[in-house]
């Protein structure tokens, strides 16, 4: 059974470990830079990238996750993770860095003010059956992709799900709703990474 880390500095933290459990994963938090060598694959959660960005140069965490993602640790990002996954945001906050691993630009509080949070259908390659339930809360979407990034989800017209190697990423937040499809998928991508023998 695969050993999948949630980082713990903020966010939603809580209902990561619940999907992931639920996806047949052993969920475990992380906050410290030894965590991060028990683990076969690590959630981003959602909250505040800013914020999570800080803590984890505050942690000592920023350097050994950029080291394990450049390795191939396998990891996927929601909302706020997914910025942390960019390799670059197009309107950072001062000082905001993020681990990268992904090949993209990406907007923060894209989806604008009159429309901060809402629920949509989303359609995306790879889960089977009915779309997805897409929850956007001052959801950022991808404004553009490197050649290694595959787009799996668009909404109007906007890209708000992507995979790139071992890296997924979405916008919006599964683990708030009952499907846990995507979980399942990215533990999937963590089992396939630890049979291809570097577990
Ligand atoms: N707007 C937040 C950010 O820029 C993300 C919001 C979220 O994770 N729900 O980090």
């Amino acid at each position: 059974t695969p050993v999948v880390g949630v980082l713990a500095l903020q966010g939603d933290v809580r209902e990561h470990l619940v999907a992931l459990a639920a996806s047949d994963a052993v969920a475990r938090p992380v906050r410290r830079p030894e965590e991060l060598a028990e683990i076969d694959g690590l959630v981003i959660p959602g909250g505040e990238s800013t914020t999570i960005s800080k803590l984890a140069h505050l942690f000592g965490l920023m350097e050994p996750l950029r080291a394990r993602v450049r390795d191939g640790l396998p990891v996927y990002g929601t909302c706020a993770g997914l910025i942390m996954l960019a390799d670059k945001i197009l309107d950072p906050r001062s000082g905001q860095e993020t681990i990268g691993g992904i090949d993209m630009i990406v907007r923060r509080n894209a989806f604008g003010r009159q429309n901060e949070s809402f629920e949509a259908a989303v359609d995306v390659r790879g889960v089977e059956g009915e779309p997805v339930e897409g929850v956007f809360i001052r959801a950022p979407w991808v404004e553009s992709v490197g050649a290694e990034v595959e787009v799996l989800a668009e909404y109007e017209g906007h890209i708000v799900a992507v995979r790139q190697g071992d890296a997924l990423a979405t916008s919006f937040h599964p683990e708030l709703t009952g499907d846990h499809r995507i979980h399942a998928l990215f533990v999937d991508m963590v089992r396939a990474r630890g049979a291809s023998g570097s577990l």
